[in-house]
């Protein structure tokens, strides 16, 4: 998937893209275990709330890893939504609007 680089940076949704092709690639590593830390805490809290309506369980999501593609200016990453069942699954991922 590619995940919209956007994260919380004091308090400020902000997009990552801006300023990390400036950056020397260890810091845009360094970057990225941040927006990947980041990214985790906030697609977590947003679906925080989230309750399957059959099973009453909650969700969990998880970013396995992340990468800088240059040449996009994005962040990539593979992720993990851990639910009690496909439609559940499916809510949330609306819910973070990830493909
Ligand atoms: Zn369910």
């Amino acid at each position: 998937m590619q995940i919209e680089p956007i994260f919380v940076m004091q308090g400020q949704e902000v997009h990552a893209h801006p300023y990390a092709n400036t950056l020397e690639p260890e810091v845009i590593e360094a970057v990225a275990a941040g927006v990947q830390a980041d990214y985790q805490a906030l697609a977590q809290e947003k679906i925080a709330p989230l309750r399957c309506p059959e099973h009453h369980q909650a969700a969990t999501f998880t970013v396995l890893n992340i990468l800088y593609v240059e040449d996009e200016e994005v962040f990539e990453g593979d992720y993990d939504i851990d639910t009690c069942c496909p439609e559940f699954q499916k809510m949330v991922a609306e819910q973070l609007h990830i493909q």
